[in-house]
């Protein structure tokens, strides 16, 4: 049975400092390149709206996410080689706010307006003990940037506590090196949109010009970390990278050049999630361009790019 990372690193005290480390960051606040250098731990909140404290939107197991975190064919049960199992799902906690903001966000109320309560570590941690104990294959924190040190300060009391599942990062892209460099051997799964291969429209509908550029830089330390995704032999993740993308309208997410990225810099073995569920929403309508979905040809397109540059491994609906 597979180990996580971070159960070595809380027997040799590495997980203390690093918690350490991450805490002092908050003080004045680096942990996305935003770079705010608000004092987070006295309670000023920088431009992703986050504070001292954790805000949790909700918390739960998720039979939507990929087949190989949730241990099915996204549903509830899986068809492998034991015959047909029940799927524990994947341990969801969906954190308030976020770094990146994007005008189109498909979860506008947690991650603009805040929605969620504020939650104590400890209560945390009793969240991810609850998921493991549902049967849930991972702990997947959804938007997790812009509390780093109090989930890894949460990760940390779990284990002590029990905790053995794979924890993911499952964020937005848009993230400091620095910061991914101290979830070394803490985090087993990383799974980090790459939403844009060009600047103009980072700006335009994320505010963040150096999105790619940023992004790049992560994804790559991620890979040198955990290397591609791999499956236990029930078709489980439990360690490596899961990359996602999501098709905008007219071309608008730069896809060529994201796949380009991934096939020429990473791995042509990635997995890789081209995800075809954008939806109009948030402050879209504002966005003529943004303001449709994307076409059966433009998502065809995608997928026919990734297989042009020998990406293979695309996460199958
Ligand atoms: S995490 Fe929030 S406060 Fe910190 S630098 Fe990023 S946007 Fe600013």
């Amino acid at each position: 049975m597979y180990r996580p990372a971070y159960l070595e690193l809380l027997v040799t005290g590495e997980l203390d400092k690093r918690i350490e480390k991450l805490y002092q960051i908050l003080e004045s606040c680096e942990l996305c390149p935003r770079r705010c250098h608000k004092n987070r731990l006295s309670g000023e909140r920088g431009y992703c709206g986050a504070g001292a404290q954790l805000m949790v939107s909700s918390y739960h197991p998720h039979f939507g996410e990929e087949a190989p975190l949730v241990g099915g064919s996204r549903g509830l049960f899986s068809t492998d080689g034991f015959g047909l199992t029940p799927s524990g799902g994947s341990g969801t906690i969906f954190l308030t706010n976020c770094n990146l903001l994007c005008v189109y966000c498909q979860n506008y109320d947690i991650s603009h307006l805040g929605e969620g309560r504020e939650v104590a570590i400890d209560e945390a941690v009793a969240m991810m003990l609850a998921l493991q104990n549902r049967g849930c294959h991972n702990i997947n924190l959804v938007t997790p940037t812009h509390y780093a040190p109090q989930l890894v300060k949460a990760i940390k009391l779990a284990a002590t506590g029990g905790l053995h599942l794979p924890v993911v990062w499952n964020c937005g892209g848009y993230e400091n090196i620095e910061v991914i460099k101290l979830l070394d051997g803490i985090i087993d799964i990383y799974m980090p949109d790459i939403k844009y291969g060009n600047g103009g429209a980072a700006k335009r509908y994320s505010n963040a010009p150096d999105y790619f550029d940023r992004c790049r830089e992560a994804v790559r330390e991620m890979h040198r970390q955990v290397d591609d995704l791999r499956l236990n032999q029930r078709g489980i993740a439990y360690r490596g990278l899961l990359i996602r993308h999501l098709v905008l309208p007219g071309g608008l997410a730069g896809t060529k050049k994201v796949l380009d990225f991934i096939a020429s810099e990473i791995s042509k073995s990635s997995y890789i999630n081209i995800m075809d569920q954008y939806r109009p929403a948030g402050e879209a309508y504002d966005y003529p361009e943004l303001n449709r979905y994307p076409s059966r040809q433009e998502l065809v397109e995608a997928q026919k790019m990734a297989k042009e540059l020998g990406l293979t491994r695309l996460d199958e609906k």
